[in-house]
C-alpha cells in the first residue's frame, strides 16, 4: 500500500485515485472520534454557520464560544439580525474586535431580507458579493450547511495543505494560493463534504500546528511527504516578524454632575460605530503640557471645555501592529456646547453608557470610573 501511496515525493501534478481515497478515509475516521464539540457544530443552518464564521475569522475558538451562543439568542434569525439597530448588533459583538465584521454582518442580513426573502442563498457567487463575505467563508458555509461541493482554505488548511504537497515556494504568492484552492478542490470527496472539510481544519488546528506538528499522532502521516522529507518546520516557510511600534494615548474621562462625556467613532476610524471616552494620540509634541494638550483636543473633538484633574488608570493593548499605552484621566467640565459633528458627542448617565457598545479599552475604564463612584 505505502509503495502504492508513495508519501516521500511530493505530487508533481495531482494526487493519486489511491492517495485520495486513503487520506479521505484517514481523515474522516480520525475526524469522527477526535471532533471538539462546538455549539456550531450542533446545526446546518446557513445563518448560524455564517455567524460562527464570521466570529471565527482572526479569533479563537475559546472566545467564540460564548459570543456565539449570546449573538444568536438575541439574534435568532436573519430577519432579527437586518431589523436590528447596529448599535445592539455591535454590543454584541463588544470584545471581540475587528468590528467591521460585525457591521458587514448587519449589513449582509439586510440584503438577504431585501433580495433573496430573507433566505440565505445558495448559489456561491451570489453568496460572495454578499458584504464580508470572501471565497473561503461562502465555501464554509454552502459546504457545511448543504454539502455543496466547494472547497476551503484558511489560516489552518493553508498550513495543512502546503505540507500535504510539501510546497517549497511562497504559498502565500499569487501562484502558491492557486496551487492549494486547486489541491483543496482535488481533495473534495462527492459525498460529506461539510464533514470533510471541518475535519481539514480540525487536523490543522489540532494536529498540524505552525510549530511542532503532532505527527506522530497525525492520522494522514503515511501520506504525508513534508513528513518523510523532515520539512515541517521549513513548510510555509514562516512569515517575516511585524516589527512594533509604541504608541502613547489618552482617554479623557470629563464628568458633569452624574454623567459623562462620550463620543461615537465616525465611518472611516478604527472602531467606526463603537462609543468611546475622548481619546488622542499623545504627541508630545510644543511647549505644552498633557494637561493642555489633551484639553485642547478634547475641546475641538467635542466643544466641551474641562480642566485635567488627574490619571488614574494605564492600560496597555494591542492593535494590529501597535502597541497602545493608554493613560485614563479625569477631568470636569468647565463650559462650552457639545459640538455638532462625526464624532456625536453626548453626555450619558453610567446606566446608559452600559448599554452603549464600547470599544474594550472604554468598558474597563467604565468599569473603574463605576467602582470609583
Ligand atoms: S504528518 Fe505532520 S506535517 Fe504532515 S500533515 Fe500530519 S501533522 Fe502535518
Amino acid at each position: 500500500m505505502l509503495s502504492v501511496l508513495n508519501s516521500s515525493r511530493p505530487f508533481t501534478d495531482s494526487p493519486s485515485p489511491a492517495w485520495l481515497k486513503s487520506f479521505r478515509e484517514r481523515l474522516l475516521r480520525w475526524f469522527v472520534a477526535h471532533r471538539r464539540d462546538l455549539p456550531w457544530r450542533k446545526t446546518r443552518d446557513p445563518y448560524a454557520i455564517w455567524v460562527s464564521e464570521v466570529m471565527l475569522q482572526q479569533t479563537q475558538v475559546a472566545t467564540v464560544e460564548a459570543y456565539f451562543s449570546r449573538f444568536l439568542a438575541s439574534f435568532p434569525t436573519i430577519a432579527a439580525l437586518a431589523a436590528a439597530d447596529e448599535q445592539q448588533v455591535l454590543r454584541h459583538w463588544e470584545g471581540l474586535g475587528y468590528y467591521r465584521r460585525a457591521r458587514q454582518l448587519h449589513r449582509a442580513a439586510q440584503v438577504v431580507v431585501a433580495e433573496h426573502g430573507g433566505v440565505f442563498p445558495r448559489e456561491i457567487d451570489v453568496v460572495r458579493s454578499l458584504p464580508g463575505i470572501g471565497r473561503y467563508t461562502a465555501g464554509a458555509i454552502l459546504s457545511i450547511a448543504h454539502d455543496d461541493p466547494h472547497p476551503i482554505l484558511e489560516a489552518n488548511t493553508f498550513r495543512l495543505l502546503a505540507r500535504l504537497l510539501a510546497y517549497r515556494d511562497d504559498p502565500r504568492s499569487n501562484a502558491g494560493q492557486t496551487r492549494l484552492w486547486s489541491f483543496a478542490e482535488q481533495l473534495l470527496p462527492k459525498r460529506d463534504v461539510g464533514a470533510f472539510n471541518q475535519a481539514l481544519m480540525e487536523l490543522g488546528a489540532l494536529i498540524c500546528t505552525p510549530r511542532a506538528p503532532r505527527c506522530d499522532e497525525c492520522s494522514v502521516a503515511q501520506l504525508c511527504p513534508t513528513r518523510a522529507q523532515g520539512l515541517q518546520a521549513e513548510i510555509p516557510p514562516p512569515v517575516r516578524k511585524v516589527a512594533f511600534e509604541s504608541v502613547r494615548a489618552a482617554a479623557v474621562v470629563v464628568e458633569k454632575d452624574d454623567t459623562v462625556l462620550v463620543v461615537c467613532n465616525p465611518a472611516g476610524e478604527r472602531w467606526a460605530g463603537m462609543w468611546d471616552f475622548p481619546r488622542f494620540e499623545l504627541r508630545g509634541e510644543g511647549p505644552t503640557t498633557v494637561e493642555q494638550e489633551l484639553a485642547a483636543q478634547v475641546a475641538e473633538r467635542t466643544g466641551i471645555k474641562v480642566r485635567l484633574q488627574r490619571s488614574f488608570a494605564t492600560l496597555k493593548h494591542g492593535v494590529t501592529r501597535y502597541r497602545i499605552t493608554l493613560d485614563a484621566w479625569l477631568a470636569t467640565a468647565r463650559g462650552g456646547r457639545l459640538a455638532r459633528n462625526a464624532w456625536s458627542p453626548r453626555w450619558v448617565t453610567m446606566d446608559e453608557l452600559h448599554e452603549l457598545p464600547l470599544s474594550t479599552t472604554a468598558r474597563k475604564i467604565a468599569k473603574l470610573i463605576a467602582a470609583m463612584r
